[in-house]
């Protein structure tokens, strides 16, 4: 039997679950442990194929729309994402039992968007169109009391009616490095625009950037485990990128990694997005075990010890 090359890999930590994902996770467990089979949870209560399926196994069921929810008094989850305001609204039109499971760092940027509001501020929404945290921020607010903005051009194509009455937010999960040049040219262009107390960008985001960016420049390849749809994920795999590493892919399994693209390479870096489990980076480890003959360390950037509690309507049940 052929020798197997030697790798050495670097392990990101912090990598994997937030403090969000852990509550959001737990919270639909919870209420199929409370109330039983089915629950329904709007939209993926995390972007993370294997932690949907493994609900769904136990009881979950997904939907798009509360449309596609039938008269019933099984509980209604909210994901981790947030909603729009008009989501609840609908809800309890129908008199569902319903358990919002939206982050707390999420809630955070809903409530200040809804303060610059009442201020009469426009509230200039620094985020990727389309994603559902993005929706459920700018569904927080009136129509036009809120516009969204992608890039640095966006910012200079603005036309707000009043510039003198802005206040910026963000996404949680952005790359940082991003939207300091999308504030700073906010800033530039609108002096008086008023930001945030604490950044909108999550302290689970920006570990996990900061300790890819600490692996990535000293690796030939990069893996970030991870869902093609999380935010956070496409982000790590960008940092990685950007910081000069010649490889730099997003697995959701060790199924998805072409070995062939791998060969040669001597140090590879591994992290995971923050709703990714970390069953899934093992999976990976396991796979390059399979291929090199691997020495693991792990690269320590932060430490955290966030939880947060349950949501309010299953903290009576606890
Ligand atoms: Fe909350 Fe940040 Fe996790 Fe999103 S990534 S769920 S904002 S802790």
């Amino acid at each position: 039997m052929s020798e197997r090359p030697k790798l050495q890999i670097l392990l990101c930590a912090p990598r994997g679950f937030c403090a969000g994902v852990v509550r959001a996770i737990d919270t639909v467990e919870r209420a199929l442990e409370i109330y039983g089979a089915p629950v329904y949870v709007r939209h993926e209560i995390v972007h993370n194929r294997y932690v949907v399926d493994s609900l769904r196994a136990k009881g979950a069921i997904f939907v798009d729309h509360l449309d596609e929810i039938p008269d019933t008094e099984a509980p209604v989850i909210f994901s981790a994402h947030g909603v729009p305001k008009a989501v609840p609204a609908a809800a309890r039109q129908r008199n569902f039992l319903t358990i919002d499971a939206t982050c707390p760092l999420v809630t955070k940027v809903h409530r200040e968007a809804e303060i610059h509001a009442r201020r009469g501020r426009t509230v200039v929404l620094i985020g990727h169109a389309g994603h559902p945290e993005v929706e459920g921020t700018m569904g927080q607010l009136p129509a036009g009391a809120v516009v969204l903005v992608e890039t640095v051009d966006d910012v200079e194509k603005l036309t707000p009616l009043d510039e003198k009455n802005l206040a910026w937010a963000t996404q949680t999960t952005l790359s940082v490095d991003d939207t300091r040049e999308i504030v700073e040219a906010l800033t530039r262009r609108f002096p008086d625009i008023v930001g945030p107390h604490k950044e909108d960008i999550c302290y689970a985001t920006t570990n996990r950037q900061d300790a890819v960016k600490a692996v990535a420049a000293q690796v030939d390849a990069m893996i970030v485990v991870g869902a093609p749809n999380s935010s956070n994920s496409l982000r790590l795999r960008e940092v990685a990128e950007r910081s000069g590493c010649p490889i730099a892919l997003l697995v959701e399994r060790a199924a998805d990694i072409d070995w062939t693209m791998l060969q040669g390479v001597k140090r590879v870096g591994i992290s995971a997005g923050a709703s990714a489990p970390e069953v899934l980076v093992e999976e990976i480890l396991d796979g390059f075990r399979a291929h090199f003959d691997v020495a693991v360390e792990t690269v320590v950037t932060a430490q955290e010890g966030v939880h947060f509690p349950p949501p309010r309507e299953l903290r009576q049940r606890v």
